[in-house]
Parts: structure tokens; sequence; C-alpha cells
């Protein structure tokens, strides 16, 4: 069976989506041999110890991301996603991806489990504040400090050793759970707990398929496996699905 007859067969599909999608955006992933933890070493940028140890230097690794992530457009596989929304197929995107590109390719319902990097919090007060306007306080402080009370704000992402948003893991994994297909795309499924979407969605039933570049855990377990790249393989499974 192929990508699209599973699709069409197994409806509602979950997608769940990982920093692989938006390489063809120009952003970088963290384990391929060209990704971010090629440059950086995660303990030092990527934890909340590290946070909490020295903002200012996660702050400056953040604000190369910004740069990097406000800069970038939705590709042909977010758009794709989008599409099959609207056409029935999907019912849902899970991301692990603090980009935002799912919405603005159009998807509406976007489950990100890891935050995004619209807003920053404080962890004092709870003051929310824009991207845009971070950037700008960015220019000329490397530790953004919070209008209100001055604490140093926390982007509003997942870091390694913090907890999921535990409403938005809730609700990926009731969505897997009823779901009739679970696709994974552009994810190496080795961060948890987003990796054990795939043992939930099987154990209720469903059928695993997986485009991703690389082998993962779950490849023995996916009924199709397509090691290609993720915009024309999604752009080519939104065409087919198209006509009748
Ligand atoms: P990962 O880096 O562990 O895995 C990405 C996978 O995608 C790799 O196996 C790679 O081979 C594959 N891939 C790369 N380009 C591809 C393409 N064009 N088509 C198909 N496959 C492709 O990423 P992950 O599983 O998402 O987990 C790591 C963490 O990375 C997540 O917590 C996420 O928040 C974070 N992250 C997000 C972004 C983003 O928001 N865009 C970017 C980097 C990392």
């Amino acid at each position: 069976m192929d990508l699209a007859e599973l699709m069409r067969s197994r409806r509602p599909c979950v997608v769940l989506t990982g920093a692989g999608i938006s390489t063809e955006s120009g952003i970088p992933d963290f384990r391929s041999p060209s990704g971010i933890w090629a440059q950086y070493d995660p303990m030092e940028y990527a934890t909340i110890s590290a946070f909490r140890r020295d903002p200012a230097k996660v702050w400056e690794f953040y604000a190369l991301r910004f740069e990097a992530l406000s800069r970038a457009e939705p590709n042909a596989g977010h758009l794709a996603l989008a599409e099959l929304e609207r056409g029935g197929f999907v019912r849902a995107v899970v991301t692990q991806n603090i980009d935002g590109l799912h919405t603005r390719a159009g998807s509406a319902d976007v489950i990100e489990v890891h935050g995004s990097i619209r807003t920053a919090s404080c962890p004092a007060c709870g003051e929310r504040m824009a991207l845009a306007d971070l950037v700008e306080a960015l220019g000329d402080d490397p530790a953004p400090g919070c209008a209100r009370c001055g604490e140093i704000l926390k982007p509003d992402v997942v870091m390694f050793g913090e907890l999921l948003p535990v409403g938005a893991l809730e609700r990926a994994q009731q969505l897997v759970r009823t779901a009739g297909m679970l696709l994974v795309v552009g994810s190496s499924l080795e961060v948890y707990p987003v990796a054990a979407l795939p043992d939930e969605a099987l154990a209720a039933g469903a059928s695993l398929a997986i485009v991703n570049q690389a082998p993962t855990p779950y490849d023995g377990l996916a009924e199709v496996r397509v090691d290609g790249p993720a915009g024309a393989t999604l752009a080519a499974l939104a065409e087919a699905l198209a006509s009748p």
C-alpha cells in the first residue's frame, strides 16, 4: 500500500512533525550532521539548568535561532499538510517545532508540544512579550528583562529538563488514540515523551506511516515508510488525494 492509499483508507489521520519538516525552509534540525547540535552543545544551550546558570549565554543562542526562524517561510510540506486538513484527511498536526510554520501555512489545528518562539514569559510575574518586541530588545541586551518586574525573560519553548505543557501533551495523546493513522514527518523519534506517541497510536489500533530521511526506532512497525524529502513527498500526497 502507498501513502495516499493508506491515508484514504485510514481516516482520520493525525500528523506528528519534527524539525525535519522545516529544514527545507532553511531551519537546521538538531541531529543531522549539518544540524544545530553539530555546532552547539545542547547541555550548554538548551537545558533549563543552563538557562538558570547563564541566561545571557542561552539568549545568545536563541537570538541566532530567532533570526533564522523569523526569516523562514512555510515550504511545500507545511502547505500540503494544511491542504490535507482542508480536504478532510488530516484532523490535526502535533508538532515538536517551535517555528510556527504550520500555522503560517494555514493548518488550523496545531498542537505545539514544545512551545513556540512567538513569545517569551517572565518566570517571576508571568508577563508575556511578543517575539517582534524581543528581537528589538535583544539588540541592546543579551538577556532581555521583564517590562513589568525586570526579571530575565524565558523563551516560551520547552527546554531539556522541563516538563511539556500538560494540556498540549494530553490533547496530542487523546488525538493519536482516536486516529485511524499516525503520520510522522521529519522526526528522529528520539525525544520523549513525544517519541512515545507512535506506541500509543499503535496500541489503539492505528496505522503508522513515517516520512523521514534517516532511520527511526519505529521503522519496523510502520505500514508505509518513505525515505525522502518531506516537501516533495507531502506535495505528491496532497496531489494524489486531491483527485477522487
Ligand atoms: P531531530 O533533529 O531529532 O530529527 C529530524 C529528522 O528529520 C532527522 O532524522 C532528519 O534526518 C530528518 N530530516 C531532515 N530534513 C528532512 C527532510 N527535508 N525531509 C525528511 N526528513 C528530514 O528533530 P525532532 O525529532 O524534531 O526532535 C528534536 C527537537 O528539535 C524537538 O524538540 C524540536 O523542538 C526541536 N527543533 C525544532 C526546530 C524547528 O522548530 N524548526 C528546529 C530544530 C530543532
